[in-house]
């Protein structure tokens, strides 16, 4: 179906895609996996769930074969033969964009364009980073970006003990946390006070991964969330035995976006935005990759109405570092 786009947020994987550090990309390509639009033609899908006019949101997978062992085992995320939005399909940085219905999701009422763009893929994958943590009650996240964020509202809500590693140093982010409600929040290089049962490296900094492998009790879990990471470096066995896992994130299912969705507005989880108008797309790129922002940035298509940033901005005091 043809979109036409209202919003566009901006992830770190549109950076590794401009940087060349992710394989094959479509090209030439518009970036963009994090798309609030309106449905403006329907296609051949005549068993859209869309109607013309609804509000859709189109995330990240875009596009699955179905029948690929991993498809047929509730992995599409998995998929051989996966198509991805603003990678290896056209993606959101653009007045309009066309998606494949069935991968697209209806977005809660609670939110605004601008504010549920992020949710799309820093929520949708935090979420699936977060989920397989399983019930971890002491849970550490490394890297106090937009995913983390988002992810740390959730697990507040569901009343797991939350601690948090920032750049060592960066007092105003592990500030912010605990006022958002962690329970211990440090440098990377710091210990937390009590082992961890589960952490999430949301930071594309290889070393963490031993760092947090070092921070759990036995049977705990590190999980990887981003999509790139420099080399992590080697570590000695007894970091990793009495149980201990190190696993990654790979993209999303359909289903991690409907529970998602339907978690998102009850938490509720907000999120921090800071817009910018399409042409200003490289702006939002360079201050993204400086850390300059203080929120995700979203960009406005032109033509499009857009509704008032909400009047008490939720930014903290103090930079947020990008994960
Ligand atoms: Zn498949
Ligand atoms: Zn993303």
């Amino acid at each position: 179906m043809l979109v036409r786009v209202a919003t566009c947020a901006v992830c770190r994987t549109d950076l590794h895609v401009v940087d060349g550090e992710l394989p094959d990309p479509k090209l030439p390509l518009i970036l963009g996996h994090q798309i609030v639009g309106r449905v403006q033609e329907i296609g051949e899908e005549t068993d859209s769930k869309f109607q013309m006019g609804d509000r859709v949101g189109i995330p990240w997978l875009g596009w699955t074969d179905g029948d690929c062992a991993y498809c047929r085992s509730g992995r599409e995320n998995l998929c051989d033969n996966a198509r991805f939005t603003g990678y290896t399909i056209n993606g959101g940085y653009a007045e309009f964009a066309v998606a494949d219905a069935r991968f697209c999701f209806p977005l809660p009422e609670r939110y605004n364009d601008v504010e549920v763009a992020p949710l799309l893929c820093a929520g949708l994958i935090g979420y699936r980073s977060y989920r397989k943590t399983g019930n971890a009650r002491r849970l550490g996240v490394y890297g106090f970006g937009n995913a983390a964020h988002l992810i740390a509202q959730i697990a507040l809500y569901e009343g797991r003990g939350l601690f948090v590693f920032t750049r060592p140093g960066d007092i105003a982010t592990q500030q912010a946390a605990k006022k958002l409600g962690a329970v211990w929040a440090g440098g990377s290089d710091e210990m937390p006070p009590e082992k961890l049962d589960a952490a999430i490296v949301f930071a594309s900094v290889g070393p963490l991964v031993p760092a947090a492998l070092r921070a759990l009790a036995k049977g705990g879990i590190v999980v990887c969330g981003g999509i790139h990471m420099s080399d992590i470096p080697s570590f000695p066995y007894a970091d990793l035995w009495e149980e201990r896992v190190i696993t990654s994130v790979a993209n999303l299912t359909r289903r991690d976006g409907e529970e998602f969705f339907d978690l998102a507005p009850r938490v509720p989880v907000q999120t921090k935005t800071e817009t910018f108008p399409l042409e200003q797309a490289n702006t939002a790129l360079d201050r993204f990759r400086a850390g300059e922002l203080s929120g995700t940035a979203v960009l406005l298509m032109p033509n499009s109405d857009h509704p008032k940033q909400s009047e008490e901005p939720q930014t903290q005091p103090g930079r947020s570092r990008p994960a």
